[in-house]
């Protein structure tokens, strides 16, 4: 089969340069090539009876699939160039905000309309945060949730059906340079086309990792994000969630002046595990229905690690730590506050006696054991700087899951068209290393296909 353009990955970047494409040159032949399966066949098995944690499925449904990482997120759609992604750095601040806006009116158009837009712009809680050397980042943030944001994709699938040839359950497995273009090789069969955009995000690494290797796209990596996920009474941020749902805090530890965030808050949400390569860490999520929320607000807390030379491995370092506790606990490791602070094991008798009810079947132990001291003397303070703007932070039934890891794929090198140094091979999203969320992911996806259309 021979195409104009195929796009490797369904995620958001995949989808949005489909979408842009569909509009703009309705006459090219353009394909998607999926490693897992249509939307409405993504099913984690974990129902918390029968299968309570990760069973390690071939293609994991909360992470690959039409959506990609984003279908059954919180869909939360950050609209800032201070988070997220570094896209502006190759196409401009004002670009990067204007192709973030243009996705969020095509996500209320195919569902989203009458989700709440929230903004940090003239909050006094910037003010207050600043006091204790908390610093709040701007951005505006449109909530879809888990339930609008399952049904924009929905919608946008019946859109692009029709339009564009769908490969689902079809990893891919090479790309080989050939006259003209490019040849995709997949298990079931080789395809060509002229132009391809590789948009195969975080789950991709690895793969994005080896096709860099043999086509010689230099790479850079150097950070990785680990850290915890705290969970608490929904009322101890009620007064932050209730008027910015997120909020990205940054502080600097005063014991080593290393750089604290707050990460993915999910108002009323639930925590759940996440599966990269088979290694489980955990992650969160809310829906935008009040019947689905629980009485929990849970975030990350997150110490950006870099290293210098020699070592390269960043992201090895974090599974390495993840693997640590998927040893000690099966999976994800869930402490109370104060028994971290108290230097004792979390056990099921004292969670069951909390004033909180964790929503992940975690297993109780001791994040001592598992994270690295400076990191965890990091998190330790942070929680105390936040106590001082929701006070009950750090009270001891605060839960603290570990861990959470924020892999960052290697950067490729790309030009100011996101383009290789091939000509027409693109490389965008969370699999470029250049976008970490769903806004910068999707208004990468546009710019390419913008790029292509006009050539
Ligand atoms: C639980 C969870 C919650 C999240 N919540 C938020 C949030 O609220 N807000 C936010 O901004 N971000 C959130 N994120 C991050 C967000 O989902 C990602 O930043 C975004 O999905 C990246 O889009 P992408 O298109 O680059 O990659 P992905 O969404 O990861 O999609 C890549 C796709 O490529 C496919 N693929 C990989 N390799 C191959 C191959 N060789 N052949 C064919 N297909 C392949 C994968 O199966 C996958 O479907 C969350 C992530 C998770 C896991």
């Amino acid at each position: 089969m021979k195409y104009d353009v195929i796009i490797i990955g369904a995620g958001p970047g995949g989808i949005f340069s489909a979408y842009e494409l569909s509009k703009l040159a309705p006459d090219m032949k353009v394909a998607v090539f999926e490693a897992g399966y249509a939307l409405n066949k993504r099913h984690c098995p974990i129902d918390g009876k029968k299968i309570k944690t990760c069973i390690g499925c071939k293609s994991c449904s909360i992470m690959s699939g039409f959506g990609g990482a984003g279908a059954f997120s919180d869909g939360k759609y950050n609209i800032t160039n201070d988070f997220g992604g570094t896209l502006y750095e190759y196409i401009g601040k004002k670009h990067a905000l204007e192709l973030m806006h243009y996705v969020d009116e095509i996500n209320l158009a195919y569902g989203g309309e009458g989700t709440k837009l929230y903004t940090t712009a003239g909050s006094s809680f910037k003010k207050q945060c600043i006091q204790y050397d908390l610093h709040l980042l701007e951005a505006s943030v449109r909530h879809l949730g888990t339930d609008i944001n399952y049904v924009v994709l929905e919608n946008l699938y019946s859109y692009l059906k029709d339009k564009v040839d769908f490969y689902f359950d079809t990893p891919v497995e090479t790309i080989n340079i050939v006259d003209g273009g490019y040849e995709i090789v997949c298990k079931e069969g080789t395809y060509s086309c002229e132009k391809c955009i590789i948009s195969v995000g975080r789950i991709g690494s690895k793969w994005m990792e080896k096709v860099c290797g043999e086509l010689d796209i230099p790479t850079h990596s150097n950070r990785v994000d680990i850290g915890v996920r705290v969970e608490l009474p929904a009322e101890v941020f009620s007064h932050i969630t209730d008027e910015l749902y997120e909020s990205k805090i940054v502080y600097r530890t005063e014991k080593y002046g290393d750089k604290v965030r707050t990460f993915c808050m999910n108002p009323k949400g639930a925590v759940v595990n996440e599966n990269t390569n088979g290694i489980i860490t955990v992650n969160g999520h809310s829906y935008e229905d009040p019947a689905k929320q629980t009485e929990n607000t849970n975030f990350a807390l997150l110490v950006a690690k870099h290293f210098s030379e020699p070592f390269k491995d960043s992201n090895g370092y974090g599974e390495s730590i993840a693997r640590l506790s998927n040893m000690l606990g099966g999976g994800v490791i869930v402490q109370r506050f104060g028994d971290l602070i108290r230097g004792k094991r979390s056990n099921k008798d004292r969670i069951d006696e909390s004033f909180i009810t964790p929503t992940l079947n975690a297993t109780p132990g001791d994040l001592s054991l598992v994270l690295p001291k400076r990191i965890l003397d990091g998190i330790i303070e942070m929680i105390y700087a936040l106590d001082k703007v929701a006070p009950g932070t750090a009270n001891d039934d605060t839960l603290l899951y570990g861990v959470e890891v924020k892999f960052y794929n290697m950067e490729v090198e790309v030009n100011e068209k996101l383009q290789s140094k091939y000509d027409g091979l693109y490389i965008i999203g969370d699999g470029s290393g250049i976008t970490h969320s769903l806004s910068h992911a999707s208004a990468s996806g546009v710019y390419v296909a913008r790029n292509i259309a006009e050539a």
